[in-house]
């Protein structure tokens, strides 16, 4: 029996009207699927849990989140936190960092009835998640920007080689695990028969730092002769993916760049509300979509699920690959296929992507979706 723990931090704004629709999927899934248990622990954290304990992420909460088996956080609205009180950090990179979730895992691909820039993309960004020019986590003590004169600010960019080889290897794994389930699938994707990384730089300027980057990620592709590889400069690369996104595959990229570039490949397919994320680790897991606590829709009931409940999908497919856990693999497959079918077949659909359904009618499609056996 597959028994699992997860941690639940609701978040800010839109984050506690989503977050629950992503836990009511998880605990439809679990009914419907014997030998499979779920338990979920709620911690606050973001700006309520700093009205209620004085902190943003309370005392005690690493170690509590240590005893569980992984996390869905909310988004977190931290670009209105007090500013410059230690106690109102932002929680996600520490917890991050904390638990060395090195890779920042974000799809985007094109879905059944979603009017969108492109039709047939399928891809997805493999992003260092613990260094690059991120100021808030890519130092061991300090932080990663700072003014020596009231005029002049810098940021340093942290590149190393065990981070590169890391993520390099996770992208390589996952581009080898999608090739494995097409072919399983029968399904052809535009680059071609074989997997596909593209790892992305800008070397001609950054000679040092994404220079190491990319020479890390050829060594590790060596490990890979089954997948092919290639490289783009960022700018020209923000070009080709804009305009042709169906010929990518799986997307290696620094930090920043990765940042940027998932909002990007967001936006081709029908926007953030349609673009999840997993954060992972050697031990552990964080679902988190990809876009923010959303403050101007807030509070409205409209604000799109998707994006974090297919997090959690993804969630419980890492738990039950790592596991090897048959129980939560197919429970993660019904979560995907119900949200698919919600959206296409049912054409339930929130503001965002055109729709008029409430972020709880999206909710209880899908949740209806999976307890039919979809
Ligand atoms: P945002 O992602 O919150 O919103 C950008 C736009 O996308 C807004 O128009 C918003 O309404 C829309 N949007 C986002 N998610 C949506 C959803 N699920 N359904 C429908 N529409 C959605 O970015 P922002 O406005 O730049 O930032 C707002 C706050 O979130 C800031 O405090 C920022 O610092 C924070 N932020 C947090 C994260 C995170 O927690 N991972 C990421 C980005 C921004």
């Amino acid at each position: 029996m597959g028994s699992y723990r997860i941690g639940v931090l609701p978040g800010d704004d839109i984050g506690p009207e989503i977050v629950p629709q992503a836990v009511a999927a998880l605990v439809a899934a679990a009914e419907n699927s014997p030998g499979l248990e779920l338990q979920f622990v709620t911690l606050p954290v973001g700006a309520h849990a700093y009205t209620t304990t004085g902190y943003t992420l309370p005392p005690g909460t690493l170690d509590r989140l240590a005893e569980l088996d992984g996390w869905i956080l909310g988004p977190l609205g931290h670009a209105a936190y007090p500013r410059d009180n230690p106690n109102a950090l932002n929680p996600h990179p520490i917890i991050r960092r904390h638990f060395d979730l090195y890779a920042n895992i974000r799809p985007s691909r094109s879905l059944p009835g979603v009017k969108s820039l492109h039709e047939g993309v399928d891809l997805v960004i493999a992003r260092e998640n613990n260094e690059g020019m991120q100021p808030d986590r890519n130092m061991h003590k300090g932080n990663g920007e700072f003014m020596p004169t009231p005029d002049t600010a810098l940021s340093v960019r942290v590149i190393t080689r065990h981070g590169s080889e890391r993520i390099a290897r996770a992208a390589f794994e996952l581009a080898r695990a999608r090739g494995e389930a097409r072919r399983a699938a029968g399904q052809k994707h535009a680059c071609g028969e074989r997997p596909l990384v593209t790892i992305i730089h800008k070397r001609t300027v950054f000679k040092l730092s994404c220079g190491l980057f990319v020479d890390v990620a050829a060594e590790v592709a060596r490990e890979f002769p089954d997948v092919d590889v290639d490289d783009h400069q960022v700018d020209s690369f923000a070009m080709a993916l804009t305009m042709k996104p169906q010929r990518f595959d799986t997307i290696l990229v620094t930090n920043m760049f990765g940042d940027i570039l998932s909002d990007l490949a967001a936006g081709l397919v029908g926007g953030l509300g349609l673009a999840p994320g997993l954060n992972v680790g050697e031990r552990y897991a964080m679902a988190q979509a990809t876009h923010g606590s959303a403050p101007d829709i807030a509070g409205r009931n409209i604000a799109n699920p998707y994006a974090i409940i297919m997090s959690a999908q993804m969630l419980l497919a890492w738990l039950g690959r790592a596991r090897s856990d048959r129980a939560a693999i197919s429970a993660a497959q019904r979560v995907d296929q119900a949200l698919h079918l919600a959206l296409s077949r049912d054409g339930v659909r929130t503001l965002d992507i055109g729709g008029n359904a409430t972020t709880d009618e999206f909710g209880r499609a899908v949740i209806q979706r999976i307890g039919s056996g979809v």
